[in-house]
C-alpha cells in the first residue's frame, strides 16, 4: 500500500446498522477529517456522535501489530501453521464438530465469506457462528418462516413515507441515532405522521412517539397477535392480498379464538383503553412501518414476536408497498452481510439452507469442496457450552469479545480460558477475550481494510482502506485463507484481493438462481478493480448485465416459499406466570455514546464524557424501597454473578425493572460486566439468548470510601471493590470505592502505579472525613484525588478540565482541592453534547434565559448542532424545566 496519503475517501461508518456514509480526509498532522457523505442515501450527510468521532478512534495505541504465540512475538508463517496444524490435528483425531469459528458482525462480507467457505465446505462442519446471533438471528428466522426467504422487504425511505411509525423494541434514537434523525425531520415536516413507542422503559425515543407503551417485558407477542385477531375481525383485512399471496390464516387466526383485550392488557401490564387506541391507529393508517429491534429479538420468544408482527402487515397487505412494512434495524453494521454469506450456522452460504440438500449439491458443486456440512452448526450460545464441557477443542475468534458480551459471561471466560487452542484475530490487546489467546493475530481495523457491509435496508457500501497497515497486521479473509491453504486447499483459497473474494462471492449467489432465490448480487460478478474500489452504495438484489436493482420485496407477493406464498405463522400466547418473588427485572442494552465492549469508542474523551461509569437506571419508588441514594453504588446479583454499578435513579425506568447498559468490561471497570448474570435461555428457534428479562436482586453496596481520581496518566487501580475509567479530554478519570475492610493509603501518587511527585498539596478535613491531593509536575497539574465518605461531590467535567491548565501560584494550587469551580469557571454539569462539549447546566442556564426550542438552545450554546445525537435529551431537559417552572 502506497504511503502517501489521498484526499478525501469515501467509506462507511464501522458502528451500528444504519450503515452511515463517511468521509475521511487524513490531516497533515496525522488525525482524520471525519464527515458525513452526503451522497449516501442511508443518512445523507448525517452522522451520530459515535460517527463523528471516529477520526479519535484510529490510534495505534495498545494496537497488536505482530503474530503472537503464547505471548511471544512470532512471524505470520510461524504462527499460521500453527493455526493449521493444530485444526487439522484436532479434525483428524475429533471429528469437523470438534473445531469452531466465533466471528462477528464487524468484520467484512468478504472475511465473512472465506470463514464460512473454510469451515462449511472444506472443514466439513457448521460450526460457525457470529455475534449477530446476539443481535437479529430471530428476525432471521421470522423472515424465513414467513416469507421463506431472509428478506428485509423495504428500505429507509419507507419510515419517512409511513403515516404511522411503530417502533417495538427500539431504542432507535440512542441505537440508531442518524435513523431516528431522518424521522424526526421527517415528523418535522408532515406532523400528522404519528409515532407510536412500545417499549417498557420511557427512553429517548420517546421524544418524538405521540403515544407510548410501556409494555412488561416481552408482552409483544400478545399485544400484536392480538392486533392481528382485531383487523381481521373489525374489516380491516386485505383479502385480495391475503387470497392470492398467503397461507395459513385461519389456522394463525385459530390459535388466538379465546385471546381477550383484557388478558392483553394484564399480560403487558397496559392500559385496555391505551390498546385500543394503538390498535384504532393501525388500522386508520394504510401507510405503517413497524421497525423493531434487539428488544424483539433477544428474547425466549423472540422468533414469535416477529412473526406476530408480521402477521399485522401480510393480513393488510402493507409489505413492500412506500410507507408500508415490517422492517428489522440490525445491530452490527455487516450483520446482513454475514446472512448474505451464511455466516450463521444455520444457514449456507447466498441466502440458501442447510437442511436443503438441493442447496448443499448446489453450493458445494461451485466450491468444488471435498465436502458440505450437512446439518446445523452450534449456535452461539451452544458453542461456548460445548467449549465449556470439552467437545469443541479448538476455536477461532475473530473481531470479537465473547468474554464479556456471551451470557453468563463469566462461565464463557472460564471455558475460553480451559480450551486447548484459542486463536484470537483482533485489533486491541487489552480485551477480555484477547487475553485467552494461545494465539493472536493482528487484524487491520476500520479506515485500513477493504471490502464491502450490507446495511439494515439491504444496501451494500464499500469500507476503504486508506490508512497504511500498521505493524504486521492483516485482513480477516486473507489470516483465514491463509490458514485454509495450509490445510490443504490452496486452490479453493488463491485470492489475490478483496475483489476476487467478493466476484465468487457474487457468482454464487447468481449460480442457478434464476429468481428461485431472493439474495442474487451476480450482476456485480464481472466488476472491475476500478468499479470495485468506486462501488456506490447499491441496493441487492442485483441482477443482470444491466445491474437492476429492487428497492423493495412482496408487494406483489412472489415470495420465497415453495408455493410463492407468505406463510401466516400461528404464534400462540401464553402468560409468564407471575412471580411472587421482590426480584427487580434486568433489561440490558446500548447507551448513545459507546459501542459493544468499548475497545473503540473507549478511546475517545468526547464519547465517554457523556456517561463515564456503568450505571443502573432504577424507578425512584423501587430506590426508596429498597434505600438507594441518589449516585449510590448498587450491588446487582442474580443467579450467575454480581455486578457493581451506579444508581441512577429516574422515572424513565420501570417500577419494578431496571436498565443496566452492555458496554462495560473488565478493562473498564472492576465490576461492570452485565453479561455475567445472564442466563443462558434461548429463542428455542432462532437460538438467540434472551438479554432483557433476567430476574435480579438489587442492594446498596456498601462502601465506607468513595474516591475520584483525574490524572494526566492512564492509572492502574490497586485491587478495589469498584472502580470505573474512563478518557478524559486531557488524561483519565477514576471514580472508585472501597469497603471499610480495605485499607489503602492514598497520599502516594504511587499508588494508581505512576511516578512519585514531590510537588504536592493535601487537604484533610476530620469532620465531614473529606481527604483532598494533588500532585503538580511544574506548573502542571499531574493529579488531583478526592475522597470522602459518601459519594463525591466534586464537577467531574470541572476537575478534569483542570489537567490542561496551569497552575503558578500556591493558592491556585489549593483551589484545586476545594474542588469547587470558581465564579470564572463555571460547572457545565454532566455533558449532553458530547459534539460541542455542551453541560446541562448551560443547557439550563440558556433555558433560564428564555431558550425554549432546541434551535434556541444550539443557537445561545452550541448543543445539539453538530450530529444532533443528543437533541432527545435536550428537550427532555427544556421539557422538565418548563414544569419546574410552573410548579
Ligand atoms: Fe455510524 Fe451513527 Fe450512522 Fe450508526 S447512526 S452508522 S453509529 S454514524
Amino acid at each position: 500500500m502506497s504511503e502517501e496519503l489521498p484526499k478525501t475517501i469515501k467509506t462507511t461508518c464501522p458502528y451500528c446498522g444504519v450503515g452511515c456514509g463517511v468521509l475521511a480526509t487524513p490531516q497533515d498532522d496525522g488525525s482524520l477529517d471525519i464527515k458525513g457523505d452526503p451522497d449516501h442515501p442511508a443518512n445523507f450527510g448525517r452522522l451520530c456522535s459515535k460517527g463523528s468521532a471516529l477520526g479519535e478512534t484510529v490510534s495505534l495505541e495498545d494496537r497488536i501489530l505482530e503474530p503472537e504465540i503464547n505471548g511471544k512475538v512470532s512471524s505470520w508463517d510461524e504462527s499460521l501453521d500453527l493455526v493449521a496444524k493444530k485444526f487439522s490435528e484436532t479434525i483428524k483425531e475429533h471429528g469437523p464438530n470438534s473445531v469452531a469459528f466465533y466471528v462477528s458482525g464487524q468484520i467484512l462480507t468478504e472475511d465473512y465469506y472465506i470463514a464460512n467457505k473454510l469451515m462449511k465446505g472444506y472443514i466439513g462442519s457448521a460450526n460457525i457462528d457470529t455475534n449477530s446471533r446476539l443481535c437479529m438471528a430471530s428476525s432471521v428466522a421470522g423472515h424465513k418462516r414467513a416469507f421463506g426467504s431472509d428478506t428485509v422487504p423495504g428500505c429507509y425511505e419507507d419510515l419517512e413515507l409511513a403515516d404511522l411509525l411503530i417502533l417495538t423494541g427500539s431504542n432507535l434514537a440512542w441505537c440508531h441515532p442518524v435513523l431516528y434523525q431522518r424521522v424526526m425531520a421527517a415528523k418535522q415536516s408532515r406532523p400528522e405522521m404519528k409515532v407510536v413507542l412500545i417499549d417498557p422503559r420511557r427512553t429517548m425515543t420517546a421524544d418524538i412517539a405521540d403515544l407510548h407503551l410501556p409494555i412488561a417485558a416481552d408482552g409483544d407477542v400478545a399485544l400484536f397477535s392480538s392486533l392481528f385477531k382485531y383487523l381481521h375481525e373489525n374489516g380491516f383485512e386485505n383479502s385480495n392480498f391475503v387470497g392470492e399471496h398467503t397461507s395459513g390464516l385461519e389456522k394463525a387466526l385459530d390459535v388466538l379464538q379465546d385471546l381477550s383485550v383484557d388478558q392483553v392488557a394484564q399480560i403487558t401490564s397496559l392500559n385496555a383503553s391505551d390498546i385500543q387506541q394503538f390498535y384504532k391507529l393501525f388500522a386508520a393508517n394504510e401507510k405503517v412501518v413497524t421497525i423493531y429491534s434487539q428488544g424483539v429479538n433477544q428474547s425466549k420468544t423472540g422468533t414469535d414476536k416477529v412473526n406476530s408482527i408480521i402477521n399485522c402487515h401480510l393480513t393488510t397487505g402493507r409489505i413492500g408497498r412506500p410507507g408500508m412494512g415490517p422492517f428489522s434495524v440490525t445491530g452490527q453494521p455487516n450483520a446482513m452481510g454475514g446472512r448474505e454469506v451464511g455466516g450463521l450456522a444455520n444457514m449456507l452460504a447466498a441466502h440458501m439452507a442447510i437442511e436443503n440438500p438441493e442447496h448443499r449439491e448446489l453450493v458445494q458443486t461451485f466450491w468444488n469442496a471435498p465436502t458440505i456440512a450437512s446439518e446445523m452448526g452450534l449456535k452461539a450460545v451452544d458453542m461456548f457450552k460445548a467449549v465449556k464441557d470439552g467437545r469443541i477443542k479448538a476455536i477461532w475468534i475473530m473481531a470479537t469479545n465473547p468474554a464479556v458480551s456471551m451470557p453468563q459471561a463469566d462461565e464463557v471466560k472460564a471455558a475460553i480460558a480451559e480450551c486447548p487452542f484459542v486463536v484470537v484475530s483482533d485489533v486491541i490487546h487489552s480485551t477480555d477475550t484477547v487475553q485467552l489467546a494461545d494465539v493472536k493475530l493482528p487484524s487491520l481495523a476500520w479506515a485500513e481494510k477493504d471490502g464491502t457491509v450490507t446495511n439494515s435496508e439491504r444496501r451494500m457500501s464499500r469500507q476503504k482502506g486508506f490508512l497504511p497497515h500498521p505493524g504486521n497486521a492483516k485482513a480477516d479473509w486473507w489470516q483465514m485463507a491463509e490458514v485454509g491453504k495450509r490445510m490443504g486447499f490452496e486452490d479453493a483459497f488463491t485470492f489475490a484481493d478483496a475483489r476476487e473474494v467478493f466476484i465468487e462471492h457474487a457468482k454464487l449467489s447468481g449460480y442457478k438462481n434464476d429468481g428461485k432465490r431472493d439474495f442474487d448480487v451476480s450482476g456485480l460478478a464481472d466488476i472491475s478493480s476500478y468499479e470495485y474500489d468506486d462501488l456506490k452504495p447499491v441496493q441487492w438484489p442485483i441482477v443482470g448485465q444491466e445491474r437492476a436493482v429492487k428497492t423493495r420485496f412482496f408487494a406483489k407477493g412472489e415470495f420465497y416459499t415453495p408455493s410463492r406464498r407468505a406463510n401466516f405463522v400461528p404464534v400462540e400466547v401464553h402468560a409468564d406466570a407471575k412471580s411472587a418473588s421482590e426480584q427487580l427485572t434486568l433489561n440490558t442494552g446500548r447507551i448513545r455514546d459507546h459501542w459493544h465492549t468499548m475497545t473503540r469508542t473507549g478511546r475517545s474523551a468526547r464519547l465517554s464524557s457523556h456517561l463515564g461509569e456503568p450505571y443502573c437506571e432504577i424507578h425512584p419508588d423501587d430506590a426508596e424501597k429498597l434505600s438507594i441514594e441518589p449516585a449510590a453504588l448498587v450491588k446487582i446479583t442474580s443467579q450467575h454473578g454480581t455486578i457493581i454499578v451506579r444508581a441512577l435513579i429516574t422515572k424513565r425506568q420501570q417500577l419494578g425493572s431496571v436498565f443496566v447498559p452492555m458496554h462495560w468490561t473488565d478493562q473498564f471497570a472492576a465490576a461492570g460486566r452485565v453479561d455475567v448474570l445472564v442466563p443462558s435461555i434461548t429463542d428455542p428457534v432462532s437460538g438467540q439468548p434472551a438479554l432483557k428479562k433476567v430476574p435480579v436482586d438489587v442492594e446498596p453496596a456498601k462502601m465506607a470510601t468513595y474516591g475520584l481520581l483525574v490524572s494526566k496518566h492512564k492509572p492502574s487501580p490497586p485491587k478495589l471493590d469498584y472502580w470505573a475509567l474512563s478518557k478524559c479530554v486531557s488524561g483519565w478519570k477514576l471514580e472508585f470505592a472501597l469497603g471499610a475492610d480495605q485499607e489503602i493509603d492514598f497520599s502516594e501518587q504511587s499508588v494508581w502505579g505512576m511516578p512519585k511527585k514531590a510537588n504536592d498539596i493535601s487537604y484533610l478535613d476530620q469532620d465531614s472525613g473529606r481527604r483532598r491531593y494533588a500532585w503538580f509536575d511544574g506548573e502542571q497539574l499531574e493529579s488531583a484525588l478526592f475522597l470522602s465518605e459518601s459519594p463525591v461531590e466534586v464537577s467531574r467535567n470541572w476537575a478534569a478540565e483542570r489537567l490542561s491548565e496551569t497552575f503558578e501560584t500556591t493558592s491556585d494550587r489549593y483551589k484545586i482541592i476545594a474542588g469547587r469551580p470558581s465564579v470564572d469557571q463555571p460547572d457545565k454539569g454532566q455533558i449532553i453534547c458530547s459534539c460541542m462539549s455542551v453541560g446541562s447546566n448551560e443547557i439550563i442556564g440558556a433555558i433560564h434565559k428564555g431558550c425554549l426550542s432546541l434551535d434556541a438552545i444550539g443557537e445561545a450554546t452550541t448543543a445539539g448542532t453538530n450530529c444532533g445525537s443528543c437533541r432527545a435529551e435536550i428537550s427532555e431537559i427544556i421539557h422538565d424545566n418548563q414544569i419546574l417552572a410552573a410548579e
